[in-house]
């Protein structure tokens, strides 16, 4: 690495231990973290307008003279007002400063200045509150080195003690030190065929751009550079997989178990099953990623491979993001494995101590040959006698350190990750860039169509009658809430619905003879299972939940799910959320209610419209961008400072294929050209590594 750009900030001048420790705050630490700290937005200030010609609400640049004085006045206690009438040759402004009463001396009459700001007040009497000013040079646009007047000025994410000129100036010096040291990380055959700036040029003009054009070439450079080392990066991580040895668990006879089961497989979860098969017969671990819509039978897979390695007399772990998922999946496990001879076990934050201990000891003593739980399973007393396979069910609400710090408690074991979302393609290869996949595409025969609507409030008692119509049939609900309680949003309060108050008041105004259960995510665990074995027993008819029930839930007897503020979710959570119901023999219905008062939107229709669950993933990801898009989970990826998935897709995929293309012809990354690619391979883990741990 490069001792002088990984330098701390501290070396840099104008930076001491307190601005230090205030950069740290904000990720800053070295000199290479400080020159690739981005700017979030910019002001352009190159803008210059005559007063007579200022339209109200732009924000320009004017140069005017003081005309008088400025007058400072006290309106009331804790108020100061410098008021100031500045003139060009073509009107007046009215300048005022709120609470900065040092400007009074600051501004001197008949001097020339330069305001930047908003323009208010009307188009007769145009005004100003609070602009930055400097002093007119003189010199027009060639202004002093520290003006910012006529510039495109870089705003930064800025913290409390380290304003934005702090922050620019030490930009500033960083750039200067610098010097030539910026890594050219793109090797020059790339640049060329795609026509990029050097890496100093870009930096230069991300920060302090010589024009709007500059700036879009440093930023085309930064967008791409960024995209292709992750690429890269992602290729390297997926080939020296290839070098570490596994263990195999030979061949089985899958027919076999295909036979022992209460159902036929599908051909998808067949084909899936015998690629899963093939990967752990082989020397090298495997690392495969199943993907499949909600409801399309992944758990299967996870029973055969389970099985499979039972029968080589190893043992499987099999870790979900929440209890009642963990749960679910040790119910439907032991149905399908015990018959088998298989022993399933359990592992949760909620059980007891003993419970724990007992568990924990038949596990080292090899008497559990599955063992399901929580991130309970990684704890530390948790010792497998011989773990040979790791699962992972819904694998982004872990973070990457996660599971691998399950694989560690066996010596390379296979990993295999199941997950629900579906995710487009491009952005799979990206997350999943280091992973085999196998995908689910065909439902278990026998299932029916959702029937789904979009509605208003004016529907609202036809729903309700429509629910006890239902519940009379012995069929269940749920009722999806955007909150656990009121006031939990403060943008737009009453109207949000609150699954406490809701369930309150449903089941004593509405349905007071049905029975109304509520879970939510802010409930202990025990009485969160307990609501949702209640449900899934048929105790309860109505199970008003905030999206707890989002992700996997099995009540077969659920036939309609009713979403509360459905434009405030996501469509893929949507289309999860609708997967709860449509899993039993019984027509199923799901019921979108738009806010009231929210703008109808299309978004909601596209609910209506298809079922696939990649064709809801691809619309949700090109209108609220991948950060919606998996919400606030950790995707396992390192945080992008300049890239978007969403919006440089099509970049993405030019720079996975330029990745591609240099590493066919240097695997290792040993020639030279390649050589701070590599270092920059190098630096991106090393980062990652810190934030993870
Ligand atoms: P998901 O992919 O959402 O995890 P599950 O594995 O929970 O789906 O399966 C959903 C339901 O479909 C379960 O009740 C399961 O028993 C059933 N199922 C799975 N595979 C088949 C099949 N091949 N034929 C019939 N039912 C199946
Ligand atoms: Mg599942």
């Amino acid at each position: 690495m490069d001792v002088e750009l990984d330098k701390s900030v501290r070396y840099i001048k104008g930076v001491g231990e307190g601005r230090e420790k205030l950069m740290n705050k904000l990720g800053i630490r070295t000199l290479r973290e400080l020159v690739g700290y981005f700017p979030r937005a910019y002001e352009d200030r190159t803008v210059f307008k005559e007063i007579n010609s200022l339209s109200i609400g732009e924000t320009v640049c004017v140069r005017a003279m003081a005309a008088a004085a400025p007058s400072l006045s006290r309106v009331r206690s804790g108020l100061d007002l410098v008021k100031l009438r500045a003139a060009d040759d073509t009107g007046l402004l009215d300048v005022t400063f709120f609470n900065q009463a040092y400007i009074k001396d600051a501004i001197k009459q008949g001097e020339t200045y330069i305001f930047y700001g908003k323009v208010t007040g009307t188009l007769l009497k145009p005004a100003m509150t609070n602009p930055l000013f400097e002093r007119d040079s003189g010199a027009g646009e060639a202004a002093s080195a520290s003006a910012s007047a006529g510039k495109i000025v870089p705003v930064y994410a800025a913290t409390a003690g380290l304003p934005q000129n702090h922050i620019r100036a030490a930009v500033r010096r960083g750039l200067d030190e610098c010097g030539g040291m910026l890594p050219e990380t793109l090797p020059d055959e790339v640049s060329r065929k795609h026509e990029l700036c050097r890496a100093q040029y870009a930096y230069e003009n991300i920060h302090f751009p010589a024009d709007m054009k500059a700036l879009e070439i440093a930023r085309k450079r930064l967008i791409f550079e960024e995209l292709f080392v992750l690429a890269a990066a992602m290729k390297r991580l997926r080939a020296s997989r290839v070098e570490k040895t596994g263990r195999s668990i030979g061949t089985h006879d899958l027919g076999g178990f295909f036979s022992m089961l209460p159902f036929e497989p599908t051909g998808a979860q067949k084909r899936s099953i015998c690629e899963a098969a093939g990967d752990m017969g082989q020397k090298r671990p495997m690392n495969r990623l199943v993907q499949g819509d909600v409801g399309s039978g992944k758990t299967l897979v996870a029973a055969a491979c389970c099985w499979m390695v039972w029968r080589s007399g190893c043992q499987a772990a099999f870790m979900a993001p929440t209890e009642i998922l963990a749960k679910q999946h040790y119910n439907s496990l032991t149905a399908l494995l015990e018959p088998l001879g298989m022993r399933v076990g359990l592992l949760t934050g909620s059980l007891t101590a003993k419970r724990k201990n007992e568990v924990c000891g038949r596990l080292e003593a090899g008497e559990i040959d599955v063992l399901i739980g929580t991130h309970a399973l990684i704890s530390e007393n948790v010792r497998f006698s011989d773990l040979a396979l790791v699962i992972t069910d819904e694998q982004h609400r872990f973070g990457v350190n996660q599971r691998s710090l399950l694989t560690e408690k066996g010596d390379s074991p296979h990993v295999l990750v199941m997950s629900a979302t579906p995710i487009p393609r491009t952005l799979a290869l990206m997350i999943y860039g280091d992973l085999d996949v196998s995908v689910i595409d065909e439902m278990p025969p026998g299932r029916q169509e959702i029937e789904t609507h979009v509605v208003t409030e004016k529907h609202r008692q036809r729903m309700y009658g429509f629910v006890r119509k239902l519940a009379a049939e012995g069929q269940q609900i749920y009722i999806i809430c955007p909150m656990v309680e009121e006031g939990e949003d403060p943008v737009s309060e009453n109207e949000v619905k609150s699954a406490r108050r809701y369930h309150e008041m449903i089941q004593r105004e509405v349905f007071p003879d049905l029975r109304v259960a509520l879970v939510h995510g802010k409930m202990a665990s025990k009485e969160k299972d307990a609501a949702m074995g209640a449900f899934a027993a048929g105790e309860t008819d109505i199970l008003v939940a905030t999206t707890v029930v989002e992700v996997g839930v099995d009540v077969p007897n659920a036939a309609m799910i009713v979403v509360e503020n459905a434009d405030r979710f996501g469509l893929s959570q949507l289309h999860q959320l609708r997967g709860r119901v449509g899993r039993g023999e019984h027509k199923s219905y799901c019921i979108l209610f738009q806010s009231a008062g929210s703008a109808l939107n299309d978004r909601l229709g596209i609910m209506r419209a298809t079922s696939d669950g990649f064709k809801i993933a691809e619309e949700d990801l090109k209108l609220r961008g991948p950060g919606d898009f998996f919400g606030s989970r950790q995707h396992g990826l390192p945080e992008l400072r300049i890239a978007n998935f969403a919006t440089d897709m099509l970049v993405l995929n030019q720079a996975q294929n330029a990745a591609e293309e240099v590493l066919r012809k240097d695997p290792m990354l040993t020639s030279p050209d390649n050589a701070q690619l590599a270092a920059q391979i190098e630096h991106m883990f090393e980062l990652n590594a810190d934030r993870l741990n």
